[in-house]
C-alpha cells in the first residue's frame, strides 16, 4: 500500500524492521503509529469497482475480512522480518496452519510431517486431513534421508517445525529446502519457537513460514493470533482459503500485535541470552539429569552451528532426576516462574509435557519420542537471569531426595 513504510529487508537489521516496516503513514493527521481501522466496511470508490473487476480485493479497502489497513501494516512488518514478499495475519496460529495446508494441497495429495509437531497441528493432520482427501505420513523431523524416503508420487507438501516442542529438535532446514526444490514440493515451516530474529527459513528454501503470533511475535501473553508469510503468489492462494475458512484477525488485535512486534528484536535478544545462560546453569545442577538446548555440548543436530547463528530462542527443557513427582514439586515451589502452558511471553512459564501437551500418550509412547519422566518445559522470559536462578535455587532445594 502506498501509505506504508517500506524498507528493504536485506539492507536493514531486524531491530529496525521490527520498529518501522509496514507502519501506515496517515496523510491527514501525520500520526507516528498506525491508527486502528475499526471499520468493517469502506466507502465505494471508482477503485473499489476496479478492484472487484480485476480480482484485486486483497489490496483495496472494501470489507475487513478481505483486508484492512490495520492488517496490512502488521502483515508488512511480518513479511519484512521473514524476508518474504507477502504475509497474512489470522485469528490464531491454528487458523494460519489449517488455511495454508488446505490452500497448498489438493484432494488425493499427500503430506509428509512429523509426530513432533504442535498438538493442534498433529490432531489436524491425524484426524482431519484425510477427511479432506489428503493422506499424511509421519517421519522423524531431523532425519533428512527418512523424510526423502517418505516422499511419494502424490506428495505435495512437507510440513515441519524449525525447532520442536518440547525437546528442541532442529529441522535440517537447508536440506529440506533443497529436497523441496528437487521434488517440486511446497516446504511449509512453523517457525514459532525461533521467531524471524533467530532464523528466516525463506532464505533456506522454505515457501511458506508460519507463526503462532500468540507466542514470541506478540510476546506479552495477551493476544491469540497467527500468520503465514511467503511469496505473493502463494500468499494469494492462502488468502483465498482464509476468505472461505474465515480466520481473519480483527483490527484491534492487529494494532496490538503490531505494537508488540516493535520490541521483538529486543525481546528475542533477552530470551535467547536468558535461555542460554539458564540452560548451562541447570545442566550443572545435581537435581537435574539432562538439559535440552542447542547451545549445550552434545546437542545432537550439528546443523545448528549453521542455522542458529543469531540465537536459539528462549526455550529450555530439562529432566528432573526425581521424575514427574519431583517436577510437580518444583513447579509448585517456584514463585517468580509461573506454572502455565504457552510460551514466548515476557514472563517465564514452566509446564510438564506428561500432564499437558503429551497427556494423550502412554508413558511408553512418550519415552519413544524422548519425553522421559520428569521432563520440564521452560519458556524463559525477559526477567533478570540472576532472579530466575535464585528462584530455581530455592525451589530445587525443596525437592529433597525424591527419586523416580
Ligand atoms: C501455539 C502453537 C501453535 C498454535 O497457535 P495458536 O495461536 O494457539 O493457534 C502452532 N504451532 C506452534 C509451534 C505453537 O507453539
Amino acid at each position: 500500500m502506498e501509505n506504508q513504510t517500506s524498507l528493504d529487508p536485506r539492507s536493514h537489521g531486524a531491530g529496525t524492521l521490527a520498529v518501522h516496516a509496514g507502519t501506515y503513514n496517515d496523510p491527514i493527521t501525520g500520526a507516528v503509529g498506525t491508527p486502528v481501522f475499526a471499520s468493517t466496511t469502506f466507502l465505494f470508490q471508482p477503485e473499489s469497482y476496479e478492484a472487484f473487476d480485476q480480482g484485486m480485493i486483497r489490496d483495496y479497502p472494501i470489507y475487513s475480512r478481505y483486508g484492512n489497513p490495520s492488517q496490512w501494516a502488521v502483515q508488512e512488518k511480518i513479511a519484512a522480518l521473514e524476508h518474504a514478499e507477502s504475509a497474512i495475519v489470522f485469528s490464531s496460529g491454528m487458523a494460519a496452519i489449517s488455511a495454508t495446508l488446505l490452500a497448498l494441497t489438493n484432494r488425493g495429495g499427500h503430506i509428509v510431517t512429523a509426530r513432533d509437531i504442535y498438538g493442534g497441528s498433529y490432531n489436524l493432520m491425524r484426524e482431519d486431513m484425510h477427511q479432506f482427501g489428503r493422506s499424511v505420513s509421519f517421519v522423524d523431523p531431523t532425519d533428512a534421508a527418512g523424510i526423502e524416503a517418505a516422499i511419494q508420487e502424490n506428495t505435495e507438501l512437507l510440513f515441519f517445525e524449525t525447532l520442536t516442542n518440547p525437546l528442541l529438535k532442529l529441522a535440517p532446514v537447508r536440506e529440506l529446502g533443497e529436497m523441496a526444490a528437487r521434488h517440486n514440493l511446497f516446504l511449509v515451516l512453523d517457525n514459532t519457537f525461533l521467531s524471524p530474529c533467530c532464523l528466516t527459513p525463506i532464505d533456506h528454501g522454505a515457501h511458506v513460514v508460519i507463526h503462532s503470533g500468540t507466542k514470541y511475535l506478540n510476546g506479552h501473553s495477551d493476544l491469540v493470533a497467527g500468520c503465514a508469510a511467503g511469496s505473493r503468489k502463494y500468499m494469494d492462494m492462502v488468502w483465498g482459503q482464509m476468505l472461505k475458512l474465515g480466520g481473519s484477525l480483527n483490527p484491534q488485535d492487529c494494532s496490538l500485535l503490531e505494537r508488540s512486534m516493535k520490541t521483538l528484536s529486543l525481546r528475542m535478544k533477552a530470551h535467547c541470552e536468558g535461555a542460554r545462560e539458564l540452560a548451562h546453569w541447570l545442566a550443572a545442577h545435581p537435581a537435574i539429569a539432562r538439559v535440552h538446548h542447542p547451545d549445550l555440548p552434545g546437542y545432537p543436530y550439528p546443523w545448528a552451528a549453521d542455522l542458529l547463528v543469531k540465537g536459539a530462542g528462549g526455550m529450555v527443557s530439562f529432566e528432573m532426576k526425581g521424575g514427574d513427582r519431583a517436577g510437580l514439586k518444583l513447579m509448585s515451589a517456584l514463585t517468580l516462574v509461573q506454572a502455565a502452558t504457552s510460551l514466548g511471553g515476557v514472563e517465564s512459564l514452566i509446564s510438564m509435557p506428561f500432564n499437558t501437551s503429551h497427556s494423550s500418550l502412554i508413558e511408553r509412547q512418550r519415552r519413544e519420542i524422548g519425553i522421559n519422566p520428569g521432563l520440564m518445559r521452560l519458556s524463559v522470559g525477559i526477567e533478570d537471569v540472576a532472579d530466575l536462578k535464585a528462584d530455581f535455587t530455592q525451589a530445587l532445594a525443596t525437592i529433597g531426595d525424591i527419586n523416580e
